[in-house]
């Protein structure tokens, strides 16, 4: 029996990337059959197969085989089952590698794997593993002569069998499971989101024996901005590697499916053990950090990042669609509160949702009706109580009288930008107040109103002041703006700019919420503010604490060192007030002496009020 000449290195190489191409490029029931083949004849064997792990215990079964003509036995779709200690001594042997069996090594028959058909003179057995689990064998026999492979020729069919093995479990497990390819998605090959809810209803109506099941909705977040950087070449690698890296990561549990719902959108389906329930949130974030790893290499600018939303399904009374819904509202709440980890649907996230449904359709009309209400709340200076302004502060009233406060609703609309138009509101109804008062021959004084950082992603904010002041004639003495300090988080060049502006028209500029997040004495002294604002946070009890003073002080005395004035918000006692005063701070804003109340409200209680307001 002559020896075989062997593959060269660049010829192994050659071979890989065949596989690859082939995989890529080739329909799914073509590629696998036309690799089988060109391993038959690039080696240059009898028969090469794959055998993969069939659903019954220690079995496998032949799915792909290609036979030289000399080799007449055909065993495609039969199945063989082994003695346990046969498959154990089979995996044993995979441990290190592949199996090789010659015939002169003195091996009497291969020990490997079922009844071969004739005696082969050589076989080379390839194990295939998805992740850790054992999948199948890539298997090479010649019933003529002996081969020698070389290190290059199995390290090149441990590569290929590797594909071919990520292939086809994906194909068997998540992908198109119908012979239609119509049913298929083009460009990932998984299947479509109608056969994917198809299969998820067949399978909710068995959580009835037990498995709960966890469906997975995934969004790549910033995917259309690496598609327009790096061009939709790139954008389909990366939902082809997606759709890889996702179908790997999930490959333990079963019954999974995977789906691209559209775009960058997946969705996946798996039965999970019950008691794995509490921790599949944690699972699903340690795979989602390793696919973002993966993506990462495609668009290494961009930091990739994956919103996920998971919602378990337990008894048969949902449907798919509506499982998906719910994994996809999780994601959205994820997506828009910022949260960089899975989070899991609950019944209240609906309550959630529909309630800023319901505030985001409702807006527009409230503008329209004027239900949004400015209350004023005053701010007194500390030397003699004499009223200094007041602090505008929303309220939206709704049709039946009750109101809903701006911590509720201010949110929802800072997500969505709505917040500019509830601002911009806001700033001409106090522009047209004391437009009013000035017109009635009423004492002025200023009147601060909130900035929400929304406002720094574009450029309306500026014109749109100018123009208030110009329409009303206003002086621009009367006017403040409060900003909080994350404003600078983001947009530090608007906001500074906005700020520049505003001093240069003579507009006062505080800083808000002072002390309660970010706020950094760093940042204090780099920005040229009027009045540092502290907030209510440190006056949380009415006997303040000697830390708690000190801490104050402390603020109060830096501030004016730095040229600003003070004002302490949320002050509600005598003592506070009083201490307030002892420290030097230079008004106070709080329930102690006004809530915040309507126009008429407010009038009255300037009227019983001293003003020292020069314009
Ligand atoms: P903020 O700017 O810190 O406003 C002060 C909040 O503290 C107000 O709540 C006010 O009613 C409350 N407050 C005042 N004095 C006291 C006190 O003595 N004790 C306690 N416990 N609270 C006091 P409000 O009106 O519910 O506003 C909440 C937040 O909503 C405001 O916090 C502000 O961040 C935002 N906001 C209100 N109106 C507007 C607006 O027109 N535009 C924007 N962008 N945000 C607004
Ligand atoms: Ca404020
Ligand atoms: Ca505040």
């Amino acid at each position: 029996m002559s020896a075989q000449s062997n593959l060269t290195e660049s010829e192994c190489l050659a071979l890989i990337k065949y596989v690859c191409d082939t995989l890529t490029s080739k329909s799914t029931e073509r590629a696998v059959a036309a690799i089988i083949e060109h391993l038959r004849l690039a080696f240059n064997v009898s028969c090469v197969s794959i055998r993969e792990v069939f659903a019954r215990p220690y079995s496998l079964k032949y799915t792909y085989e290609s036979l030289n003509d000399k080799t007449k036995e055909k065993r495609i779709n039969e199945t063989v089952t082994f003695d346990e200690d046969v498959w154990e001594s089979a995996m044993d042997k995979f441990s290190d590698g592949c199996y090789i069996y010659k015939a002169n090594n003195g091996q009497d028959k291969p020990r490997f794997i079922g009844p071969v058909p004739n005696q082969p003179m050589c076989m080379l057995q390839m194990p295939m593993y998805s992740g850790s689990k054992f999948y199948g064998v890539l298997d090479l026999v010649d019933f003529v002569s002996i081969h020698d492979w070389n290190e290059y020729e199995i390290a090149a069919l441990k590569v290929c069998a590797n594909f071919i093995c990520q292939y086809l479990f994906r194909l068997n497990t998540a992908f198109t499971k119908t012979k239609d390819s119509s049913d298929a998605d083009s460009l990932t090959g998984l299947m479509s989101l109608h056969a994917f809810m198809e299969d998820l209803d067949k399978k909710i109506l068995e959580t009835k024996n037990g498995s709960p099941i966890a469906v997975v909705y995934i969004d790549i977040h910033h995917f259309k901005y690496i598609n327009e950087t790096y061009g939709y070449k790139k954008g389909d690698d990366l939902l082809k590697l997606a759709a890889q890296a996702i179908s790997d990561n999930i490959s333990q549990y079963s019954h999974i499916d995977i789906c691209r719902a559209y775009a960058d959108n997946f969705v996946t389906s798996a039965f999970i053990p019950e008691e794995v329930v509490p921790i599949f949130d944690t699972f699903v974030h340690e795979q989602n950090v390793k696919i973002c790893k993966k993506l990462q290499s495609i668009c290494p600018d961009v930091r990739i990042h994956i919103n996920v939303g998971i919602c378990y399904v337990t008894e048969p009374s949902i449907t798919a669609a509506t499982a998906i819904a719910n994994a996809n509202l999780a994601r959205k709440v994820a997506k828009s509160e910022g949260i960089n980890k899975p989070l899991v649907f609950s019944s209240d996230m609906m309550e959630e949702i529909k309630y800023q449904e319901y505030l985001n359709n409702e807006l527009p009309k409230a503008i329209e009706n004027h239900d949004l209400k400015v209350y004023y709340q005053p701010k007194i200076n500390c030397s003699d109580d004499s009223l200094y302004g007041a602090e505008a502060l929303v309220r939206w009233q709704k049709p039946d009288g009750t109101f809903i406060y701006p911590d509720k609703f201010i949110p929802v609309f800072e997500k969505n930008g709505n917040i500019v138009e509830v601002d911009f509101y806001v700033y001409r109804e106090v522009f047209k107040y004391i437009r009013k008062r000035l017109d009635n021959g009423l004492p002025v004084f200023p009147i601060s109103m909130n900035v929400s950082r929304v406002h720094f992603r574009s450029n309306r904010i500026v014109p749109y002041v100018e123009e208030l002041l110009k329409e009303y004639a206003i002086p621009p003495s009367l006017v403040e703006f409060e900003l909080t300090e994350n404003i600078y988080m983001n947009n530090f060049s608007k906001a500074d700019e906005f700020i520049s502006i505003c001093r240069s028209h003579g507009i006062q500029v505080s800083m808000d919420d002072f002390g309660s997040g970010y706020s950094s004495l760093n940042v204090i002294s780099t920005i040229k503010i009027d009045t540092l604002k502290i907030d209510k946070i440190f006056l949380k009890s009415d006997k303040l604490s000697d830390s708690d003073k000190a801490v104050i002080e402390t603020m109060i005395s830096m501030a004016k060192r730095l040229g600003m004035k003070v004002i302490c918000e949320g002050v509600e006692t005598e003592s506070q007030a009083s201490f307030l005063k002892d420290v030097n701070c230079d008004q106070i804003q709080g329930y102690y002496y006004g809530k915040p109340m309507d126009e008429e409200s407010f009038d009255r209680f300037a009227e019983k009020s001293t003003i020292k307001t020069k314009i």
